[in-house]
């Protein structure tokens, strides 16, 4: 049925990149509803596991400096938000003939875009959100007043008329009438919720050229502890030279998780999405990760009392850039925002995330109101950290 009431800013997508939008909008007093199909926080909420709030994933983001100040530190100045972070300086280790040795970079391979992401990973000052990255989602949601936010909605349709798009389709057939749209989903989603014709050809070429990659998280906990390590360590499968397996050990970094209990340690890998349409290569990779890790610490697998598995499709992806208008609108469409983790970016990451909504944010708040910038507004660099 048709809801004639009009809503005036909507905010497609509950990670991280909505909810900064989100939360940015509700300081400056506008009014907007924010649309999720599954669990608010996306990618970055956490999970309890055996009593322990875990992340979802290997969570880290690069420190950020003077002159080009973390994306997420902005955020928390801006918003006021009481979020503590715990830092740490180490550079990359790998194995090499049954020692461990600084990694030293991927040389030449054939998959950049990959070495792309897992370089982001790889510098040696990063930071997390203390006690994990689901107290910054609890804290944007207690800015976000739950009248304004609205789950078991996937978007599954625009309307356009002329240049502008009026309605968002949900759930395949309710319709919402809309003043202006924010989209923080994959960019590959725009051809499948756009009738044909409104997306310039170009636009679907650049589109149709995403790679997107699987992310498949490992979490171990032992009885034992293994490592003081705080780094990352680089895993190389000598069969398929460009499986790589990233893996830390997050109870030496993050205090909330440094239990007496148990260890954890978190791997992670990335795969090209087709190659997992076959199951069998799904279990491969999971059996070559174990294969590896057991190489570098012989003692882990022996001693794991649980694990999680975590698998999530495209998760990563490698973005042909959109070209979107100075003010953050997709060419042709005068009220509609992309944003997300992969505006900006080649790859979708944190950073990006929140660098690419405080953006849109903005955009929007000076043609709502360019009266009603934010007192405690702090301008977002233009350039995020580059790894
Ligand atoms: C295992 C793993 C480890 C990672 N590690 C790191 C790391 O260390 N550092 C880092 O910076 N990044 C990391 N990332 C990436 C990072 O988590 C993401 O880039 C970021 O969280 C994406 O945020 P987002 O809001 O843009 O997207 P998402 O978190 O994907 O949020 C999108 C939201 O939209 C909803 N949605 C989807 N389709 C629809 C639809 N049609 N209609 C309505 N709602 C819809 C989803 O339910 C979801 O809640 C990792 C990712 C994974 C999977």
């Amino acid at each position: 049925m048709a809801n004639q009431k009009k809503t005036p800013i909507a905010i497609i997508g509950g990670g991280i990149s909505g909810l900064t939008l989100a939360a940015l909008l509700e300081r400056a007093g506008l009014d907007y509803l924010v649309i999720d199909s599954q669990e608010l926080g996306g990618m970055i909420r956490g999970q309890n596991e055996h009593g322990i709030s875990l992340d979802y994933g290997l969570k880290s983001v690069p420190i950020g400096s003077a002159l080009n100040k973390n994306p997420l530190v902005v955020l928390k100045e801006r918003l006021g938000l009481r979020l503590q972070f715990d830092s740490w300086t180490e550079p990359p280790q790998t194995l090499a003939k049954n020692e461990f040795v600084p990694f030293v970079g991927f040389g030449e391979n054939k998959l950049r875009i990959l070495i792309t992401e897992y370089n982001y990973y790889l510098t040696p000052e990063r930071i997390i959100v203390s006690q994990g990255w689901q107290k910054l989602v609890d804290q944007l949601l207690q800015i976000i007043p739950a009248e304004k936010i609205m789950t078991k909605s996937h978007v599954t349709g625009v309307g356009v008329s002329d240049d502008a798009i009026t309605s968002l389709t949900l759930n395949g057939s309710t319709q919402l009438n809309v003043g202006r749209v924010v989209c923080t989903l994959s960019p590959s989603v725009l051809s499948e919720i756009f009738p044909k014709g409104v997306i310039s050809v170009k636009l679907l070429q650049r589109i149709s050229k995403t790679q997107t990659f699987t992310a498949i998280n490992l979490d171990l906990a032992t009885t034992q502890k293994i490592s003081e390590a705080k780094n990352f360590f680089i895993l190389n499968d000598n069969v398929d030279q460009e499986f790589y397996v990233l893996g830390q050990f997050p109870s030496n970094i993050d205090t909330a998780r440094n239990l007496s209990s148990v260890q954890i340690s978190s791997w992670l890998t990335l795969v090209d999405q087709e190659s997992l349409q076959d199951d069998e290569n799904g279990s491969k990779a999971i059996r070559t990760m174990k294969k590896l890790i057991k190489r570098m610490f012989p003692e882990l697998l022996e001693n794991v009392k649980w694990e999680r598995l975590l698998v999530v499709p495209t998760s990563i992806g490698h973005f042909e850039h959109l070209q979107l208008e100075k003010n953050g609108t997709l060419p042709g469409l005068v009220n509609f925002w992309v944003a997300g983790a992969q505006v900006g970016g080649v790859h979708r990451n944190i950073l990006n995330a929140i660098q690419s909504s405080t953006f849109a944010a903005d955009q929007i708040i000076r043609q709502v109101d360019p009266q009603r910038i934010l007192r405690s507004s702090v301008e977002v660099p233009a350039q995020t950290l580059s790894p």
